[in-house]
């Protein structure tokens, strides 16, 4: 992908009194500092079908997304970068009124945007449906939402690559699990890693993340108690930690899904539900565009 990694993904390392008594390392691995639109794992998840996109010789990608989709907005930016022309399939025909700042920037980056009704939107993954977008735009090469198909889960598992080898701990937001996956299926089994899904009942997550991994890659486990309310929802308790975290370590976090998970791995500390001695990396997944929508919330964005 034409879109340059920065040299070095940092781990910043969080100092507090609280870690320092628990006898716990916790850095965060800042691939949200990749690129401002095509941020953290849907970076990874891009780049290995943008690949698959030119060796087939497609000029457009198609993807699909919601009016505030941090893929979406990958998209348009990585097919801008890539010569590549851009279709988003995007959710619900009143997002075409007002569209929301995420979607006008996919225009501005010259993605077509397709406003489909809710009802057409749930066939997104529907063979007879994705076989009839692709007779209408026949050089197009066709992304599921989130990025989340077999190039999108390898893609993922590089981002184990920048994991330190002594780490004991690898803690992620989980939406459909498919960075999860990725990384669990490639990382050594000695390191632990623990999921949180962003949504309410997010442990049918579980089965998910199984169907991609094998049964000897079992060290590790989900939290669902921090969603919040849900998918996108959010508590003041929520933005007030987010402001607190910023202000006093100057990392910006999202609100859909890595401040539900620095918020729950910092609680699971305190609550002394990990091991002293712990070494533990946070991966950052980016999506910090999607703070626009609470931006008169937040200390930064
Ligand atoms: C999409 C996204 C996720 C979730 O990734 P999955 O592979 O669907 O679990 C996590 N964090 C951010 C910032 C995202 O944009």
């Amino acid at each position: 992908m034409a879109i340059e990694l920065q040299e070095h993904i940092r781990i910043d390392y969080i100092r507090e009194e609280m870690l320092q008594v628990a006898d716990i390392r916790l850095g965060i691995l800042r691939l949200d500092e990749i690129h401002p639109q095509v941020s953290g794992n849907k970076w990874f998840k891009l780049k290995e079908n943008i690949g698959r996109a030119k060796a087939r010789g497609a000029d457009t990608l198609l993807s699909f997304g919601g009016a505030f989709s941090n893929h979406l907005l990958a998209t348009a930016a990585a097919a801008k970068a890539n010569g590549l022309s851009a279709v988003g399939i995007v959710r619900g025909l009143h997002a075409r009124d007002n569209p929301s700042v995420t979607l006008r920037e996919c225009n501005q980056l010259g993605m077509q945007l397709v406003y489909v009704s809710k009802e057409e939107y749930q066939q997104k993954d529907d063979t007879g449906y994705n076989e009839v977008l692709q007779k209408k735009y026949p050089a197009a090469f066709i992304i599921p939402e989130g990025g989340n198909n077999e190039a999108g889960l390898q893609g993922v598992g590089a981002i184990a690559a920048y994991l330190p080898e002594d780490a004991s701990l690898v803690t992620l937001a989980m939406g459909t699990g498919t960075t999860f996956a990725g990384i669990r299926a490639v990382l050594d089994n000695k390191t632990a890693m623990l999921g949180f899904p962003v949504m309410k009942g997010g442990s049918y997550l579980q089965q998910e993340v199984e169907k991609h991994i094998t049964i000897s890659q079992n060290n590790w486990r989900l939290n669902d108690q921090y969603h919040f309310g849900g998918f996108a929802r959010y508590t003041d308790a929520l933005l007030a930690f987010m402001n607190a975290f910023y202000q006093q370590h100057h990392i910006p976090l999202d609100f859909v899904y890595t401040g539900k998970m620095i918020y729950g791995i910092l609680d699971r500390i305190r609550n002394k539900e990990i091991e002293a001695g712990s070494h533990i990396i946070a991966i950052h997944t980016g999506g910090l565009q999607g703070n626009r929508s609470v931006g008169h919330l937040l200390s930064y964005s």
